[in-house]
């Protein structure tokens, strides 16, 4: 099976499972303990604790590690705003934030706090006119995700930092799909916090962690005294080293997006010369380099889909975590799609694991996919 779902999750290295396993093994210690292979698992902590803060600019007390991206969102958004000033209650986020992270959204409003959405604009952009309205002196908390997850848009971090440190509200940016793909230093965006994950970039699930901005308070989500008191419970220490080790690895990451982006364009070319009505989302806007997101005619999501897995492919429909019903993409229905395009959306993302090969077997198969596809269906764009 030729493995094209990148942007939901990618295999860990071969680096990063010895990495582990070796922590397991030998340093299962709690690193809060004061004996000595307590003090010794804290070692190991604090080193991937560098780790990370050197390869993401930031310094090792502002990295909180977190279960992964959601639970960071959660602690940025929740902590933050409940540490604001009085008088700033107003959570605004963007309307194609990730789909867990806009449930917390519908918690917050159902809570009776004042919410609202940036919109974007039929591109996938962010409609910056839109957000320049509405962050205003009542804002607590902007959460922004930096590049989305199904379409790859890249989303004007710095210009929504800058807005909101004028009238004085945090902003918290979800870097998920960033982080690991582009280049990255936490001081950059001007960002107060960022959240990432480490199976986006070949590291392992179930870890990840929020960078807070020096100096920005928060109130724990989950109480305790690790993490600085910032994050409770026993620091996952072999999920945490993965997590360093895949972070460590990453090398040239603007020449690997260069790579992936030729492979994708590559294979986007074929995708309009092989098969009739192809239209693909963000395609003239600045987005991730490995994602492709798009629908072929009127073809149904699951119809493509179960026919690419039948040839060897495996792809989605869009998030992971909301491709298991058929409603359409939140994100294409903010970009201004019908549902019954929206319905007929497919994601390909490449990884760093991709192959020329691999890419060039989808091409191949391509005539293969258009005769498996049900002529009635190919309704036209
Ligand atoms: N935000 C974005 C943009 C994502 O793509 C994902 C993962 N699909 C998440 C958050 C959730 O990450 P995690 O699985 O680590 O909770």
């Amino acid at each position: 099976m030729i493995y094209l779902d990148h942007h939901a999750t990618t295999p860990p290295s071969q680096a990063v499972i010895d990495a582990m396993a070796a922590v397991m093994a030998g340093s299962w210690a709690n690193a809060s303990s004061k004996h000595g292979p307590g003090q010794a698992a804290g070692r190991v902590l604090a080193g991937a604790r560098s780790v990370v803060a050197q390869a993401l600019g930031c310094k090792p007390a502002e990295v909180v590690f977190t279960s992964g991206a959601t639970e960071a969102n959660h602690l940025a958004v929740r902590g933050l705003l409940a540490a604001a000033p009085e008088g700033r209650r107003r959570v605004l986020f963007s309307a194609v934030e990730h789909a867990g992270h806009l449930k917390l959204a519908r918690e917050l409003m159902d809570a009776g706090l004042p919410v609202d959405f940036l919109p974007v604009r039929a591109d996938g952009t962010l409609d910056l006119d839109a957000a320049t309205r509405l962050i205003g002196a009542d804002v607590a908390v902007v959460s922004l995700m930096a590049a989305n997850n199904e379409t790859g848009a890249v989303m004007p971090v710095a210009e929504v930092a800058a807005l909101a440190a004028a009238t004085g509200a945090r902003l918290h940016v979800d870097a998920t799909q960033w982080i690991g793909k582009r280049p990255f230093t936490f001081a950059e965006w001007g960002a107060d916090a960022v959240s990432f994950s480490a199976h986006k970039f070949n590291g392992p699930k179930g870890v990840g962690a929020l960078l807070l901005r020096q100096g920005v308070v928060i109130r724990p989500t989950m109480p305790g005294s690790q993490e600085r008191g910032r994050r409770g419970g026993t620091e996952n220490l072999p999920a945490i080293v993965g997590l360093a080790t895949a972070l460590d690895a990453l090398g040239d990451l603007a020449a690997e997006a260069t790579r992936q982006a030729s492979l994708r364009d590559r294979l986007e070319a074929a995708l309009l010369a092989e098969l009739p009505h192809v239209h693909i989302w963000s395609r003239d806007v600045p987005r991730l380099p490995g994602v492709s997101f798009l629908r072929v005619g009127g073809w149904e999501a699951d119809v493509l889909l179960q026919r690419l897995e039948r040839l060897g492919f495996a792809a989605s429909s869009g998030a992971a975590c909301s491709s298991s019903g058929s409603a359409p993409s939140h994100v294409l229905t903010a970009m201004g799609v019908p549902d019954e395009e929206a319905l007929c959306a497919i994601r390909l993302s490449l990884g760093r694991t991709t192959t020329d090969a691999e890419v060039d077997a989808l091409i191949a198969a391509l005539p293969t996919l258009r005769s498996l596809l049900p002529a009635a269906e190919a309704v036209a764009a």
